[in-house]
């Protein structure tokens, strides 16, 4: 089969490899969708280093194509999506539930071989069905959907409140539209690109702020009163974008950081922390989100298929990562379909 691999930094290659052989609880998935995430992106650039040789991608879709003597859920032909990692099931985190700090966590496209391939072999406790209607680009973005379904389940937001989403890219305009279906009352948007702010308007956005504009605190705080927002998802990490939350996030108010921070944040406004009173929360990953995800996947009320930029065939993928690495400016979510 082809597989993209990656040798070093920025160094992929499409190379011919076997197909994985499936074994035990393992089942075999025909990688139809599969996105280029920010996590990607770091794994590309060597900030998150991999072994050299590694196939990257985690965030996919497929069909399942053959299963392990002891697999009992799925059936050759099942569309499926596949999480991004899983636990050893043994450590002490395993044992309690918590198993994104699994010690030896499987990490897709990172620790073990991943999707950027025609077949990926995984675990079937980490497949989930996707329904007939569901088309693969859609839940290709299975795995952010599942984060927000997580975060949003650590802050339960409150129906009627204000929200904000600092960061328009694709985890920005899933968020967002979580926080539309879970019944905020009034949700902006701010962001940097132009094309990006347009379509969060289009997807549910009352207000679309340009970050890089004079004042955007400002204009947040005009329009709901000088109280800032109940709410705020920070989906940039970066350290204007956590300052941008602090301050227009009300007295009393929640900021869930949900961006994918790899480095310390300059500036970060503990005065506000504290004089504001607000509730900071972290959330990384979507364990134990993934049937809410299959089912709202189900019900076809996320929009998807607009945040797509961009589709190549496998053996462009490098051409997919450049746009991405240069933040080419009408790049948003880029699909690779490797088998179709
Ligand atoms: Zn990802
Ligand atoms: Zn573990």
């Amino acid at each position: 089969m082809k597989a993209a691999r990656l040798y070093g930094p920025r160094d992929l290659r499409i190379e011919e490899v076997p197909v994985p052989e499936v074994a035990g609880d393992q089942v075999l998935v025909q990688m139809h969708s599969v996105g280029i995430c920010g996590t990607d992106l770091l794994v590309y650039r060597g900030d998150l280093p991999v072994r050299p040789g590694t196939i990257l991608g985690h965030e996919c879709a497929g069909v399942v194509a053959a299963t392990g003597p002891d697999v009992q859920r799925h059936r050759v032909g099942d569309r499926v999506f596949v999480e991004a990692g899983w636990g050893c099931g043994s450590c002490v985190y395993c044992r309690r539930g918590l198993i994104l700090h699994c010690t030896h966590k499987a990490s897709l496209g990172r620790t073990v071989d991943g999707a950027f391939a025609e077949y990926v072999a995984v675990p079937e406790r980490v497949v989930h069905p996707i329904a007939e209607n569901v088309p693969f680009d859609d839940a290709q973005s299975a795995s952010t959907i599942g984060s927000a379904i997580r975060a949003l389940g650590h802050i339960r937001p409150t129906v009627g409140d204000s929200a904000a989403v600092v960061g328009s890219g694709h985890a920005g305009l899933i968020l967002m539209q979580l926080l539309r279906l879970s019944g905020l009352q009034w949700v902006a948007m701010v962001g940097t690109r132009e094309k990006r702010l347009e379509l969060a308007r289009e997807l549910g956005a009352d207000l679309v702020v340009d970050a890089r504009s004079d004042n955007p605190v400002e204009k947040v705080l005009e329009a709901t009163e000088g109280l800032g927002v109940d709410l705020v998802g920070e989906a940039a990490a970066t350290d204007s974008s956590l300052d941008l939350s602090m301050q227009i996030a009300a007295f009393g108010g929640t900021v869930l950081a949900f961006g994918i921070y790899e480095q310390a944040v300059k500036g970060f406004r503990a005065p506000d922390l504290y004089r504001k009173e607000i509730r900071l929360v972290g959330s990384k990953g979507g364990f134990g989100a993934y049937e809410a995800t299959s089912q709202l996947l189900g019900r076809g009320i996320l929009r998807i298929r607009p945040l797509i930029s961009h589709y190549f065939p496998l053996d462009e993928l490098a051409e997919g990562f450049r746009m991405m690495d240069e933040k080419a400016q009408d790049a948003l979510r880029i699909v690779v379909r490797p088998c179709q």
